[in-house]
């Protein structure tokens, strides 16, 4: 009965201070997870009372708060959700400076006469300086020709877009 005793008595101290080491830890991993939801919380969200209620849900509720804490918070930090929008405003950009066929909407290089999909006349060679013009454009801003004057090279290759498509639009191709 006395050995017991004996052993209790020198087991109560020893369990004191290992409570106590407990116990301190507990507090610290506390304090550093209310830090750390700070400093977290600071950088995904610049909105004041979200950074006051996410810390004081750590704060006020040791543990319980932080798996809260952490299915609340944005998903993304300001500077990703930044990095994304840029990325989207390039890709926006890039999609608008693709040019598109007015007739198919497929993509088409700026420089084609005709488009390869649908056989649309988009342009067309000036007989002059064999550069590619607008349909519209009666005279050729490269080189002044205006078409009145047919030159051996326009002879071989007609200038006129509407001249040269419907010979390569084939049957039952050319109305997609
Ligand atoms: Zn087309
Ligand atoms: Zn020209």
């Amino acid at each position: 009965m006395e050995v017991i005793q004996n052993l209790l008595a020198n087991l109560i101290p020893l369990l004191q201070v290992f409570g106590i080491f407990v116990g301190a830890y507990l507090v610290l991993l506390w304090a550093a997870s209310v830090l750390w939801a700070y400093r977290g919380i600071r950088r995904r969200s610049e909105d004041i009372s979200v950074q006051v209620l996410a810390v004081s849900l750590v704060l006020l509720l040791p543990f319980v708060g932080l798996p809260l804490h952490l299915i609340l918070r944005p998903p993304q930090t300001v500077a990703e959700k930044y990095e994304r929008e840029l990325e989207q405003e390039y890709l926006r950009r890039d999609l608008e400076e693709k040019f598109i066929c007015p007739e198919c909407q497929r993509p088409i290089e700026p420089d084609f006469v005709l488009c390869p999909h649908c056989f649309t006349a988009l342009r067309r060679r000036c007989g002059g300086c064999q550069r590619v013009v607008d349909l519209t454009w009666s005279v050729c801003p490269y080189c002044g020709d205006d078409g009145s004057t047919p030159t051996a090279a326009s002879r071989q290759a007609p200038t006129v877009a509407g001249a040269v498509y419907p010979a390569l639009a084939r049957p039952g191709e050319g109305s997609r």
